[in-house]
């Protein structure tokens, strides 16, 4: 299966789910760590879609709209060139002024579980206390360990180094992956559905022979029906 049958067998496997049984239909895949699940979705973006990712950040100094492009493709040989990051169920130590902490990095059951929240500072802290064995430490402490957290564990975040063209200040921009393909799915399955629902109406033709048309056809027709 590809292009538009692919897109609307992926759609129609997600649409009805939430959280990780969604990633799981949209990756077509259970990824055991943040960075292989990253990876598989901007795969399966570039295969559906194209390599060019349009997105808009917004600049956290002046909050101008500031418009990029990514290369999804780009983005994810890097990230397959990168080491492996170490599994998430394995425990790794911060010596401290005080106890040594101990923390395990977070894979994607964590963000599954967290799912509903949906303030940034919340999510980080709610994550963070998933992952260290023992009560919340100090804000210095938790800043460290998610340093060393970023550190051993390349992918996990997928973020962009942008600078505002309307005051010149600049910002780190993070963006989730799987957030964009369920996006970009969904806008292209119901509007290709739209197209599906005109047709059949004007046409009398069935779901089947109007996706065999393919785009250039449709659209053709598409412009007949509103002539
Ligand atoms: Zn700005």
């Amino acid at each position: 299966m590809h292009g538009e049958a692919l897109t609307l067998a992926l759609w129609e496997g997600a649409a009805g789910r939430r959280g990780l049984a969604r990633e799981a239909a949209l990756l077509d895949a259970t990824p055991r760590s943040l960075p292989e699940r990253n990876l598989l979705a901007l795969r399966r973006y570039a295969h559906l879609f194209g390599a060019e990712l349009e997105l808009v950040g917004r600049c956290p100094h002046c909050r101008a709209a500031v418009e990029f492009t990514i290369d999804a493709v780009d983005c994810a040989d890097a990230m397959e060139g990168g080491p492996a990051a170490p599994a998430a169920a394995e425990w790794h130590v911060l010596e401290t002024d005080a106890a040594p902490l101990r923390f395990r990095l977070p894979g994607p059951a964590d963000l599954g579980a967290l799912d509903a929240v949906e303030d940034p500072a919340d999510f980080a802290e709610s994550l963070l206390a998933r992952c260290i064995d023992g009560p919340l430490p100090d804000a210095a402490a938790r800043d460290a360990i998610s340093r060393r957290m970023e550190a051993l564990m390349p992918g996990a975040v997928v973020s962009f180094s942008l600078l505002c063209p309307d005051c010149g200040g600049g910002w780190s921009a993070p963006l989730d992956p799987v957030e964009l393909l369920w996006r970009e799915l969904r806008l292209r399955a119901e509007s290709l559905l739209g197209d599906v629902a005109v047709l059949a109406r004007g046409f009398g033709w069935s779901e089947r022979e109007i996706l065999e048309l393919g785009a250039v056809r449709r659209a053709a027709y598409l412009q007949l029906l509103a002539a």
